[in-house]
């Protein structure tokens, strides 16, 4: 936005249908932005941008970038090439999810879809971005590894009806013994020294 308000001539390249939160039914916590889609999101930007005539938006994956002289050069998987006299890089992050693909049985709730299908809407990352819709409900954190992850994890109390928090699978002692203790002495959470079981 800025670059256009100050007439700069620019390109952006993005992979179609690819950003981070595509799985996600609806956008939270963004103000003006709350409860439209990821999608209706990007599609609205496009358009307040386009109103400038400076940007041009190419769908396609770089798969290459080199400083050439004074220029910077990117290649797209196709073949198409453009030059530019500066390159910014906003790639985001990959979210890597747990190769669980049958059925997940998280102590209260029987989940019937893998760990994919359910990211972004049963199965959410951050409890403002997708907490508040899952409200009232008991809620089971799983993978927990330090005492970090568990103060993060212990915020969905403050949505749930209540928090079952699970340690990692291969680290189940990592979260200190007086943390655990804590945890247990808040109303309406319960730490299983378990790992959660998964059946394929
Ligand atoms: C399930 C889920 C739900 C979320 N919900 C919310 C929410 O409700 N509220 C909130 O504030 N945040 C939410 N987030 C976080 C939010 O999605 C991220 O903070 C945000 O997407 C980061 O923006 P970004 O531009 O850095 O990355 P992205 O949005 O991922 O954008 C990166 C862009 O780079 C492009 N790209 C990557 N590699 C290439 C390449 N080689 N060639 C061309 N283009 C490329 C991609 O196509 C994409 O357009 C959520 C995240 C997840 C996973």
């Amino acid at each position: 936005m800025t670059l256009s308000r100050y007439r700069r001539r620019h390109l952006i390249i993005s992979i179609p249908k690819l950003y981070r939160n595509r799985n996600a039914l609806e956008m939270h916590g963004f103000l003006t932005g709350d409860g439209t889609t990821p999608l209706e999101f990007i599609e609205q930007a496009r358009g307040k941008l386009n109103e400038y005539r400076v940007v041009t938006f190419v769908d396609g994956r770089v798969v290459s970038s080199a400083k050439v002289g004074q220029v910077f050069e990117v290649k797209l998987e196709d073949g198409t090439e453009y030059a530019g006299r500066k390159l910014i890089i906003a790639t985001g992050s990959m979210d890597f999810l747990l190769p669980i693909n049958g059925v997940l049985l998280v102590y209260i709730t029987l989940l019937t879809s893998g760990f994919a299908e359910l990211w972004g809407t049963d199965i959410v990352h951050c409890v403002c971005c997708g907490g508040y819709e899952h409200r009232d409900k008991p809620c089971a954190t799983i993978g927990l590894r330090s005492d970090m992850e568990l103060d993060s994890a212990m915020k969905a109390l403050s949505v749930a009806s209540s928090v079952h928090l699970f340690p990692h699978l291969e680290d189940p002692d990592l979260v200190p013994l007086e943390m655990k203790k804590k945890t247990l002495l808040v109303r309406g959470t319960r730490y299983h020294d378990h790992a959660v079981q998964i059946h394929y």
